[in-house]
């Protein structure tokens, strides 16, 4: 195992597939072979972890519940990953390649990916996911405090609007230190 890892995050029907109820649609879409060759291609030396956006109806607490449709509620189609990330992530779900339940759009709010990262001597993170200013910008700008470098796959995450990605990808580089690939 080498000190970097992948993490795919949000990549769900809700924010990726035609009818998912918050989805930034096809450049969403466009992502699926990219990430699945890319989990391939390091899966075997890589810990890989998948944090995923989880909501309950109803839940009148959360701050998000004023701002969007709800989405990635529990046990639904929804929360369910992209395409064939789906049957990916059932075949590979192992100690090593791991969903991570987020309830905020930052990986690191309230989940225990800091510790288990820590513990594995990683100091590098890849991301990819969607969407690229919301809670890819979230996750990044968390790793950046937390000291991880960080590496972009400008072809592994996507937005809803094209100036979202595009300022997005300003800001890891120039503010985040992000290595874009
Ligand atoms: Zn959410």
């Amino acid at each position: 195992m080498n000190n970097e890892s992948l993490l795919i995050i949000d990549y769900t029907n809700d924010f990726v597939a035609t009818n998912g109820a918050l989805s930034c649609g096809k450049p969403g879409q466009k992502l699926e072979p990219y990430i699945i060759n890319l989990a391939d291609s390091v899966k075997k030396n890589s810990f890989i972890y998948l944090p995923t956006d989880i909501h309950e109806k109803n839940d009148t607490f959360h701050p998000e519940s004023k701002l969007f449709p709800i989405h990635n509620q529990k046990d639904t189609w929804g929360r369910e990953f992209y395409g064939d990330l789906n049957s990916w992530y059932k075949k590979n779900n192992s100690d090593s390649i791991k969903i991570i339940d987020k309830t905020r759009y930052s990986s690191f709010a309230g989940t225990n990916l800091d510790i288990l990262l820590q513990e594995r001597k990683i100091d590098t993170l890849h991301l990819v996911g969607v969407c690229s200013d919301i809670c890819i910008l979230h996750t990044a700008v968390d790793a950046y405090n937390l000291g991880y470098k960080l590496i972009i796959h400008k072809e592994g995450i996507a937005t809803f609007t094209k100036n979202g990605q595009e300022w997005s990808l300003e800001h890891f580089k120039n503010s985040l230190g992000a290595t874009i690939v």
